[in-house]
Formats: structure tokens, sequence, C-alpha cells
């Protein structure tokens, strides 16, 4: 191969006995987990809602925007649990670009894998100690779960990723809900066949190992919007979308569970992150005219940071991300205390 083999990197077990997690922190995650369990099979009403920054770039604005959101969860929590999004590693549309604190622990200075696998589990750790949260991340890199599934209460597959066999059979083991995106062309059958997949049970090679999975009855579906042969942004959360996905789900009877999230960024928005409170409200107001909808729809993903909108990496703007564009904070503590006022 082509490729300079620089060195070998500590294996999860080794990392996780470096940063171990304390008997409080597996409590908070284990109390958490269920309550999320509990939206996904229905036996709790609450909204799930997936709220943080596109990428998490900087641990001290970060850490900043999540000791707000923790106040207001404490605030909502009869209505409303939030999980924040706390994303290491970012897909790159061209491979370009900023991919996340896993490869960049500083965005400024050239990657470090070892010290990304440490930064980003010590990152996902301070979230739980510091917040009383648990967070979400995406999952780029199937090998890399390993090294946070302990700490991590929803996993998202990417867009550019949910057709990939890896994927689905590592979400298929996995012990927390795998919210599977549509595919950036908007094909719901890529999208049903990867939650079909992940619900299943499968024999595989996962790190060097022999590995049997258990079948995940809590993998979904996420709706992001799509993009159109012609490359024009098409939004997928409208009432019919919503609509058309409870038949998807009912046309397999054998799936578990049938829950979808909506991501109110990205092609749904059109990358303009201040649409993301009407595109909420607006599901949430679709959800009264139909109960099927009502049933489906448990939650939203929410891209949302301290200022609005976005910069290059060497932007210099504390709390304004370096991938998509943002709800910056006010506009977005807004939100949270008007949905929990419609529920
Ligand atoms: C994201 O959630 O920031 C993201 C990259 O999502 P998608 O896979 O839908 O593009
Ligand atoms: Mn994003």
């Amino acid at each position: 191969m082509n490729m300079d083999f620089k060195r070998k990197l500590a294996i999860p077990m080794e990392v996780k006995e470096m940063y171990p997690l304390t008997g409080t922190m597996s409590a908070i995650k284990e109390e958490r987990d269920a309550e999320i369990r509990k939206i996904f099979s229905g036996r709790s009403d609450k909204l799930l809602l997936i709220i943080g920054p596109c990428s998490a770039d900087n641990e001290i604005s970060v850490m900043d925007y999540l000791e707000r959101l923790a106040g207001i969860q404490e605030k909502v929590k009869d209505k409303i649990l939030i999980v924040p999004r706390v994303y290491t590693n970012k897909p790159r549309t061209t491979g370009d670009g900023y991919k996340g604190l896993l490869h960049q622990p500083n965005p400024e200075d050239k990657p470090d894998m070892f010290k990304g696998i440490i930064a980003t589990r010590k990152l996902h750790m301070r979230v739980i100690r510091d917040t009383g949260l648990t967070s979400a991340d995406e999952m780029l890199y199937p090998e890399n779960y390993k090294y946070l599934d302990d700490l991590l209460s929803y996993v998202a597959i990417g867009a550019r990723s949910v057709e990939d066999q890896q994927h689905r059979l590592t979400a298929s083991g996995m012990e927390v809900p795998a919210g599977m995106k549509n595919p950036t062309s908007g094909d719901y059958t890529v999208m049903m066949n990867s939650i079909h997949a992940a619900q299943h049970s499968h024999t595989f090679i996962y790190r060097g190992w022999e590995a049997t999975s258990q079948g995940n009855p809590y993998a979904h579906a996420i709706l992001r919007g799509f993009t159109n042969s012609r490359g024009e942004h098409r939004p997928n959360y409208h009432y019919e979308d919503i609509v058309r996905l409870c038949d998807a789900y009912e046309e397999r009877p054998a799936l578990k569970n049938p829950a979808v999230i909506i991501d109110t960024n990205h092609e749904n928005s059109g990358k303009d992150p201040l649409q993301q409170p009407r595109i909420l409200k607006e599901v949430l107001t679709n959800r009264r005219y139909n109960d099927r909808v009502r049933r489906i729809v448990k939650g939203f993903m929410v891209e949302s940071y301290i200022e609005d909108g976005r910069q290059d990496v060497n932007g210099g703007c504390y709390g304004k991300s370096i991938t998509d564009a943002c709800l910056g904070w006010d506009k977005s503590e807004r939100l949270i205390y008007e949905i929990a006022e419609e529920l």
C-alpha cells in the first residue's frame, strides 16, 4: 500500500482503562438511556431534542454551550429530553476541510489521531461529569465506536454512510438508538433497508474479531432533506413526507419501534439555520393533525451553537460553527421554551 503506517494506536480497552467511567457517570447514563428507550418504544410522550453544534470544535465553547443547555434541561424536563450533539468526527463532501476533533484536537494544528482519540473520549466524559447529560455523536468510522460505546446515548449514521454495510452491521450491535439518515439522494428505500439491517443480528468482522451482533430494535429513521439530480436542496419534513414514511414502515411490519427524528438543518433548511424554529414548529403543528404522524415523530435534531451562522476555521469568533451554520444561543433557548409550551 502506498501509505505510511506511522504508529500503532491504543485499542479501546486500553483507552477505557486510562479514562474509565465512574460509577456515578454510568448511573447517569443508564438512567438516561432507559428514558430514551421509553420515548422510542412509545412508553413516554416526551419529545427527544438532539441539539448542539454541527461539530464540537473547541472544548471551551462547547462546554460553555452545554452548561447553558443543562440549565434549560432542568426547567423543561417534564416535556423534553435533551441529548446534546457532541459531534467529534465530520464527514466531508469532497474530503477537504476540518474533519473534527478526532482528527484535529486543535482545528488549526496538523492531524494527530492519538491525541484525537483521547480528546474525544475526555470530552464525552466531561459532558456527563459537568452537565449530567449524555451525548449524541455520529458514527463516521464504525471501528472507533468501541472507544465511546460506554459514553454515548444516541448515535447517528450519516447521510453519506447509511448505505454502507459495516455501518449497518455495527449499528446492529449497539445498545442505544441508532438514527439512520436518509441518503443525500433522499431515497427512502436505502434508509428503510438500513433500518432493517440494523435491527437484525449479524456475524461479521469487527476490529479483528469474528463478532455476532444482537440486532438493535431502536434503529430508526432521520429525515434530513436531500439534493435532487439537478443539485437543488429539497426538504422532507413536510406532512406528506412523514405520512409517506409511516406508509414505508407499514410495508415492513417486522420493523420494531417505528420512529423518526426530523433534522431541521442540512437540506431541510436549505442550509439556512435560522429556518430551524419554523420547520420544527411546522412539524409540531402537523403532529396534531394526524395520530400516525404524532406517534412516529419522536423528536428533532437541531444544529445550534452560541453564535448564529458559520465562519472559516481560523475565523476567531467564539462559539461560532466552523462547519455547518448553526442557530445561535438566544434563538435556541427561546425555541426550547416555545416547544415546551406547545407540548
Ligand atoms: C451532521 O449531522 O452534521 C451531518 C453531517 O449530517 P448529514 O449526514 O445528514 O449530512
Ligand atoms: Mn451539520
